[in-house]
């Protein structure tokens, strides 16, 4: 059976958001990668009428967590606490309209021991005696987040396990000039220890095969560091840590030691579905919703500082569970946001809270400069100067002399609430437009950016359109100023997943749900109404 084009593909959706590692909050620069880009695609599925789970929760199981509360002199467990509220926090002022953001509690930690349960019974691990670096001074091993050297494939500085700059992998040990990410000075030495492995090396045919498949709809750099990293030999990775922090593992081979977290994030990625589809009132099992048969449509969207491990490890973990679970069919990878051209750096104090943003601009024109700016492809910058400029030369002021037009015309007619004929050459346009909304809305063409600034696009037209008919009467020309209505509530319904507020004052003022669905401009008539104005500025 052939599977409809990806336009048409009625299937539930399942879209996940990287799990934030709450180790701090969350600013612009994470906003503008994963969480918007996933929050503009779920609201859009919604809108087609299609069935949406949207989710996320928090890693606290990460060396990170370790490495930052140490830093500031405080436990993990208040750094985690204190962080899952600002991310939550964060998520909300944004609009990020996550359907369940799960907690780290008791059913997320049996969710993620059943997993690895499971595989452990089954035989998919492998006990190994392994050499990790380790800190005599303090007795610990010092992995992941809490080391930082030379990264063995591009030389720049990488954390232990995984180099954001080039993606690859690494095994801690092999890092430049090691040292303790919490203590510069201090240098680590090396200590055996055994512990349970998953050999990535046997699953490389089906992972080849994967990837041959889903990879031509991905975006370039995630799929060259994809090869890259396959032809390689691929790495063992730990399953278990001799760590004092993260889940125990439940494993008699490796007492004391605790799960890697990094691996986790597929059982968490489970656990938050089932907790999101419980918000929205469907009782289900952790894990069900992933089982082949429900036959969910998985789309992950992530970073690509983390992507090794979402495109690699976290495939070949649900392919050692046979052929139980569905796979990502899609993953959209972002690069790095940056703050007028330098990297966000919360330590440094230069960064941007999604708070601060908001109390001086409004929350479209936010959402939309992000999605506009998103970096997709390469690293991009969010700059002040330039969201006040597109939001007064693009956005906010064409937007609302367009709006302003209407609401006068519509002021000054006899009857207001008589519906105006609308011409076939105007269903055609709405059509056209709609159509290029959905090859940027949509898999495997999806961009924020392009969305964005089709947007900025439309409104610029119909504003010229506009302009052409400012103070004439709707009684005189009623098709020409039925056209403009219809296309403007065309394009009110487009612009939704973004200009969120925008669309929820327009829908007050006019219906719009249903609009996106197939077909919903094809009238013959239109009644006009006052569009809403976009507000200035200082909400
Ligand atoms: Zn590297």
């Amino acid at each position: 059976m052939t599977r409809p084009t990806p336009s048409e593909d009625a299937r539930p959706v399942l879209i996940l958001g990287p799990n934030p590692t709450p180790n701090g909050g969350m600013h612009l620069g994470h906003i503008a990668g994963p969480y918007l880009a996933g929050d503009v695609y779920a609201r859009y599925q919604r809108a087609r009428g299609r069935e949406v789970i949207f989710t996320t929760g928090t890693d606290d199981s990460q060396t990170y967590v370790v490495a930052s509360a140490r830093r500031l002199g405080a436990t993990p467990e208040d750094l985690c606490a204190v962080s899952t509220g600002q991310i939550r926090a964060a998520l909300a002022a944004m609009g990020i309209s996550v359907d369940g953001f799960g907690p780290f509690d008791d059913t997320y930690r049996a969710t993620v021991l059943d997993f690895f349960r499971t595989l452990h019974a089954a035989g998919k691990f492998r006990l190994r005696t392994v050499a990790l670096p380790y800190l005599e001074r303090t007795g610990e091993f010092l992995v992941e987040g809490m080391i930082e050297g030379g990264c063995p494939v591009c030389l720049a500085t990488s954390r232990g396990a995984l180099c954001e700059t080039c993606g690859h992998p690494n095994n801690c040990l092999d890092l430049i000039g090691a040292h303790s990410t919490i203590d510069p000075t201090d240098v680590p030495t090396v200590r055996e220890a055994t512990i349970l492995v998953f050999p990535l090396e046997e699953y490389r045919d089906q992972l080849t095969a994967y990837h041959l498949e889903r990879n031509p709809h991905w975006r370039p750099h995630v799929v060259q560091m994809i090869r890259e990293v396959l032809a390689r030999p691929l790495p063992d990775l730990p399953i278990t840590y001799p760590l004092g922090w993260g889940i125990p593992a439940p494993f008699a081979e490796t007492p004391g030691q605790v799960l890697n977290a990094w691996l986790e994030l597929m059982p968490a990625g489970m656990f938050t579905t089932y907790y999101a589809a419980a918000q929205l009132g469907r009782q289900t099992t952790p894990g069900e919703l992933w089982q082949a048969e429900q036959d969910m449509r998985m789309v992950h969207f992530l970073g690509f500082d983390n992507a090794f491990f979402f495109c690699l490890p976290h495939i070949a973990l649900l392919m050692a569970h046979g052929d139980r679970y569905i796979r990502p069919e899609s993953v959209i990878n972002n690069e790095f946001y940056e703050l007028e051209s330098e990297k966000f750096s919360t330590s440094k104090g230069h960064v941007v809270s999604c708070e601060d943003l908001l109390r001086e601009v409004p929350r479209d024109v936010a959402r939309l400069y992000l999605a506009l700016t998103a970096p997709e492809h390469q690293r991009t910058t969010f700059s002040r100067a330039g969201l006040d400029k597109v939001a007064e030369e693009r956005l906010v002021g064409p937007w609302n002399r367009l709006a302003g037009t209407l609401g006068k015309a519509v002021a000054n007619a006899a009857c207001a609430e008589a519906p105006l004929p609308v011409s076939a050459a105007a269903r055609g346009r709405a059509a056209t437009m709609l159509a290029r909304f959905d090859t940027s809305y949509e898999m495997p063409s999806y961009s924020l950016s392009r969305s964005a600034e089709t947007i900025l696009v439309h409104i610029d037209r119909l504003g010229r359109r506009a302009a052409t008919l400012d103070g004439r009467n709707i009684d005189d020309e009623p098709e020409a100023w039925g056209d403009l209505f219809v296309e403007v509530k065309a394009l009110l319904a487009a612009a939704a997943p973004i200009l969120i507020d925008l669309a929820a004052a327009a829908s007050q003022a006019d219906d719009h749900d249903g609009m996106l669905t197939a077909g919903a401009f094809e009238v013959a008539e239109v009644r006009p109404f006052t569009p809403p104005l976009l507000p200035a500025g200082g909400r």
